[in-house]
């Protein structure tokens, strides 16, 4: 049976809700995380909790449960789903009262909601094989993309954009033509000469977890790192493209809206960081199963 864990009660999930009243509904006065598990093993845990954490101070919310207590939850909710393969999504909003925009006073209990959801392909080998297609489209969020909030409407149509056009992705450009970052990813290429290049963490971004561990293992294996951003024009002209995130590992992009990227199969180095990602993955410990 498929569990959620709704402020302390495991649920079944067709029948786990929040109320109406609640702040996440009402203004997206909320922030999640997405956490991997890949054969039972929960990706870069510490991270995205961490980053919680992090998303939770800057906009002024209290933690339900202190962080030994919420990393009991998310195993618990691994293992009651028998989570083998797939994502564990965690949101925290500013509970629930009466509508009204300044926070509740007194201050509610933030509501934390933690799901599962089994994804069999989550290594995504069927995207990898082939690569995918970007489009780029104009940024149009707020300045504050470092905080991983549920508000998540440009995202939504972005992401539907490329839907319509064929594409996976949407890479976001600001005005001085520089690419930001994916609707729910990362974004890197890799010059001619073997550069990695990708945006470095600034309040322009959402600072992946899986972009820090593919950007260590890069420094491990001694592939020149050159952290700056770069416009649609030189993302087009790369020998390589991919993105990362966690629901999606290292995906290889072979397209820019209507540019083949390299000889538009996936590249060397995206293969390799790719296979080096889920080799340390696999070095994580087992949450669920064996
Ligand atoms: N940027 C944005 C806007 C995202 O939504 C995501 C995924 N949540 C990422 C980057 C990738 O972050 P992570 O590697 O931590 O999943």
């Amino acid at each position: 049976m498929r569990v959620a864990y709704v402020n302390g009660r495991y649920l079944r999930h067709r029948d786990a809700s929040v109320h109406v009243e609640d702040r996440g509904f009402q203004f997206a006065d909320g922030v999640y995380e997405v956490i991997a598990v890949i054969d039972g093993r929960l990706v870069d845990r510490d991270g995205h909790v961490d980053r919680l954490e992090r998303s939770m101070a800057a906009i002024g919310l209290a933690p339900r449960v202190e962080r030994r207590v919420l990393v009991l939850v998310i195993n618990e909710v691994a293992r009651r789903n028998r989570l083998t393969n797939g994502l564990i999504y965690l949101q925290v909003t500013r509970g629930t009262a009466p509508r009204d925009f300044p926070f509740p006073n007194p201050a509610r209990r933030s509501t934390l909601v933690i799901t599962a959801k089994p994804v069999a392909d989550i290594r995504r080998e069927g995207l990898a094989a082939d690569g995918i297609a970007v489009i780029t489209i104009p940024d149009v969020r707020w300045r504050r993309r470092d905080i991983k909030t549920v508000a998540l409407v440009p995202q939504v149509l972005g992401k539907q954009r490329a839907h319509d056009a064929g594409a996976y992705e949407a890479w976001q450009v600001e005005d001085d033509g520089l690419v930001t970052e994916g609707c729910s990813s990362n974004a890197f290429i890799v010059t001619a000469d073997g550069r990695l290049v990708t945006r470095p963490p600034s309040p322009a971004i959402l600072n992946g977890i899986t972009r820090l561990s593919v950007l260590d293992l890069a420094a491990r294996e001694r592939v020149p790192v050159e952290p700056r951003p770069f416009t649609v024009a030189e993302a087009k002209a790369a020998a390589e493209a991919f993105l990362t995130s966690a629901s999606h590992v290292v995906v290889p992009v072979v397209r820019i809206d209507d540019t083949v990227i390299g000889d538009g199969r996936p590249g060397p180095l995206t293969r390799r960081l790719r296979a080096a990602y889920l080799e340390a993955a696999a070095a994580e410990p087992r949450a669920v199963g064996r």
